[in-house]
This record gives C-alpha cells, structure tokens and sequence, in this order.
C-alpha cells in the first residue's frame, strides 16, 4: 500500500488556471488528455455526474481508465447503472481491492460505518484509492462547487500533495440543472435513485434522501457532522 505523498512541488500545467476556468467541460477533458495521455484517469460512483462524465468523454472520442471504488455497500440501482453505462460505452473499470464486509467486521467490529464512519471510509475509500492513483498523473472526479458549501471554492485544476497528481474537476462549475439538461437532452443511463429524492448517492449505510429545502448533498451522513467520505480531504473546505 502506498503511502500518501511527501510534500512535492506540482510539476508545470501547460495553461493558466485561468485559462483553464474558462473552459467547457469537453475542452477541459480533451486539453487533460493530451496534458496526461494514458496516466489519466477518472472516478465514478455511478451518481449523475458519472452519467455525464462518461457521455462527455465517449463524445469527445476518449476512453481513460475508470476507477470505481466499490465499497461493496452500493445500492443496487448503482450497480445496474454501472452495468447499464459499461454496456452502452464499453467502460474499462479498474477495481482496487476492498476488504469485504465480513473481513471489516472480524477487525474492525460490526457495523464500524455506525461506530467510526472515517475509519470506515478510510478503509474501504481512501486507501483503496490511493492504490489505486499510483500509476496516474491526474484524476478526472465529477464534484461541483455547488453541491455543498465544503466544495464551493474547487479549482479546477488542483494539485494534491496527498495523491501526489492533478485533481481535475470539469465539472466544477456546473450546476444540478445544467447536469439533469445534459442527461435528458443526451439520453444518458443514469441513477435512478435520483428520480426518488437521492440527489446525493454512497453507501446505504450512510446515505438516505434528501427533503425539499435541504442542500445537495444533505442526506450524506445524516444525523452526523460528517461532510465527505474523505476522498477530497485536500479539496475542500471544512474538514
Ligand atoms: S460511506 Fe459509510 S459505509 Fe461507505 S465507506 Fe463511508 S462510512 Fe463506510
């Protein structure tokens, strides 16, 4: 398992942040593609912004590899959309091991996502995908600044001295509308827990819908004031 990087300097972008901001989202992904070549990759959780990212990048002719996480407590609706998008766009998935809920509960106790949740995402999120971001230069994720106060201000383009790679985020400043106009327009398989009020989707444990009025991502770790899986622990604001 590889350790989280040493403090480095990021090495040189060939455009401004700037410039990079002022980008579409088809833009931004083809300029990352030809920027990282085959060392760049992209996350999907099978929620909406997957459903655009994989059309988006199908579109424009490119086929980075996909790292899933499957923390093996997915919804179903996630794994039939997984199947659904594999299907329609011939995905190539790379899967880093995750332990499996039996061997969780032989270490860690039963139901650690109730008793620690960040071990628990810990475990069965981040030090998976540090694995598995070893090989790559940059990582495409689907996060908006909109989706919660925590992720409002998102470069971009950001370098992650814990990952030790670029974090790409096209789709930074896209809003829920822009999102569902995309997919409808595109016909694009998506989550359909989204259409029952899950505008955010993880783990069953630790997800449930959100109610009117309440933000975006909301209904993640209810109860707690847990914002994120750990994931962006260097993204955002607020951990
Ligand atoms: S979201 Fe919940 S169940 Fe999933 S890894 Fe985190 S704490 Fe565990």
């Amino acid at each position: 398992m590889r350790e989280p990087a040493e403090a480095v300097d990021s090495p040189a972008l060939s455009r401004s942040a700037r410039e990079l901001e002022a980008l579409s989202a088809e833009d931004f992904l083809a300029w990352a593609a030809l920027e990282f070549g085959e060392r760049l990759c992209v996350t999907c959780s099978w929620q909406k912004q997957s459903s655009v990212l994989v059309h988006m990048l199908s579109t424009i002719g490119l086929s980075p590899t996909i790292v899933e996480l499957d923390t093996h407590l997915f919804f179903r609706e996630s794994y039939e959309t997984r199947e659904r998008l594999i299907e329609k766009y011939d995905l190539k998935l790379v899967r880093p091991h995750i332990p499996t809920i039996a061997e969780q509960h032989r270490a860690e106790g039963p139901n650690l996502w109730e008793t620690d949740p960040d071990r628990c995402c810990h475990i069965r999120k981040v030090e998976p995908l540090i694995e598995a971001l070893a090989p790559f230069d940059a990582w495409v994720s689907g996060i908006r600044r909109q989706q919660s106060p925590s992720r409002a201000k998102i470069a971009k383009a950001q370098w992650s001295e814990r990952y030790d790679l670029y974090k790409l985020h096209p789709l930074a400043d896209w809003d829920e509308k822009k999102i569902w106009t995309y997919i409808t327009t595109n016909g694009i398989p998506y989550n359909p827990l989204h259409d029952v009020g899950y505008r955010s989707i993880g783990c069953i444990p630790c997800t449930r819908p959100t109610r009117a009025g309440e933000e975006e991502r909301a209904g993640r770790w209810s109860g707690s004031d847990k914002l994120e899986c750990g994931l962006h622990l260097d993204t955002v604001e607020g951990e």
